[in-house]
């Protein structure tokens, strides 16, 4: 298991396990912030990252 944004093993840095679309993945404390704030970073990584992941704001166009 290795962060899905920087690579490290949890030998290196905390991972937290998560779950998206029927698959695990793992991200550490680092970029957890990241996955939160800046979804669309991992789009190459987590399909369709950031959409329909907001609460609150209804949705939103570009
Ligand atoms: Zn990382």
């Amino acid at each position: 298991m290795k962060c899905i944004y920087c690579e490290r093993s949890s030998e290196e840095v905390p991972l937290i396990p998560f779950h998206y679309r029927g698959a695990d993945f793992f991200i550490c404390s680092a970029h957890l912030p990241l996955l939160l704030h800046k979804p669309e970073m991992f789009a190459d990584k987590l399909p369709q990252a950031g959409e329909n992941w907001s609460d609150g704001e209804g949705h939103h166009h570009e």
